[in-house]
């Protein structure tokens, strides 16, 4: 079969009418390595919207984790400013939730106390905590598996439990790098559709770096791309697949002509950073 994927032309960006909850200008990082400048991210521009779910792309190097950092808030950009609903943001806060590729729960607390842990800093009353626990618990389907400590569960359980405790803390917008990446195909595959239908049932702005194509094509509702040295943003388009996403299976998509013909762009695309 001969893919035409030089015929194929993505739909323009269509980010009208959304509020922006999430805005970085011309941001810049360079770390010190040795005695030379690393440019890690050059000049991003980037609006993160309400209820988008925005997956980016990338060869490994060209920075997504370091993007990741800046709007986390974990790593202060060498230029530029990131403001979440228009005020600064200079160091992490519940506004802006992270879940990494290992799950990092604490060891010693079941998975109840996991997803409560935060709600604790915040100081929320206890019967409120009880009340979102339960309801995070129940989105990611654990309930079965509360009183569980993390090593009694599987990796695909903990990162489940990972996910319920950053949404526990309601944060605007949740940052997700390459959180699937550790786990087998099959529970990859589950925690695709997990991840989709907690978006859907939350309508949260997730922010999810992979460097997976298909994983990207079967989440996101808008695809960036970006190029190394420096980092920095090359395509920013909507999935043309989103409305498939609604009503067909993964594997009917997946062998969708539209699906190969985007995977085969999209792949074009990363591929031109070499
Ligand atoms: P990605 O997540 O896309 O693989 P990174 O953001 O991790 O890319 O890295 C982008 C570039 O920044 C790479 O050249 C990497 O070597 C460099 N880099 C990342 N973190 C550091 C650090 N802590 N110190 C120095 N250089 C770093
Ligand atoms: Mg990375």
């Amino acid at each position: 079969m001969t893919l035409q994927h030089q015929a194929y032309q993505p739909p323009s960006p269509d980010s009208a009418g959304k509020a922006s909850t999430i805005t970085l200008t011309n941001v810049s990082l360079s770390y010190l390595q040795d005695t030379c400048q690393v440019e890690a991210l050059r000049n991003i521009s980037l609006d993160l919207g309400d209820k988008d779910f925005v997956c980016v792309l990338g060869p490994s190097g060209c920075g997504k984790s370091s993007l990741l950092n800046v709007i986390a808030g974990y790593r202060a950009p060498t230029a530029g400013s990131i403001q979440v609903d228009g005020k600064e943001h200079v160091q992490p806060d519940s506004q802006v939730g992270v879940v990494f590729q290992q799950p990092n729960l604490l060891p010693w607390l079941n998975i109840e106390k996991n997803i409560e842990f935060g709600l604790k800093m915040q100081q929320i009353p206890k019967e409120e905590r009880k009340r979102i626990v339960a309801k995070y618990i129940k989105m990611v389907g654990l309930e079965q598996f509360a009183a569980l400590l993390p090593y009694q569960l599987s990796g695909g359980m903990k990162q489940r439990a990972a996910i319920a405790r950053t949404l526990a803390t309601d944060p605007r917008v949740i940052l997700l790098d390459e959180p699937f990446s550790a786990l087998d195909a099959l529970t990859r595959e589950s925690m695709q559709k997990h991840l989709r239908a907690i978006w859907e049932e939350t309508g949260k702005c997730l922010f999810f770096i992979t460097h997976d194509v298909d994983e990207a094509l079967l989440l996101a509702e808008r695809i960036l791309i970006m190029h190394p040295n420096p980092g920095r943003i090359v395509c920013d388009i909507p999935n043309p697949l989103v409305l498939r996403l609604r009503n067909q299976s993964f594997s009917a998509l997946r062998s969708s002509k539209e699906f190969v013909q985007m995977r085969e762009y999209l792949i074009g695309q990363i591929q031109a950073a070499n």
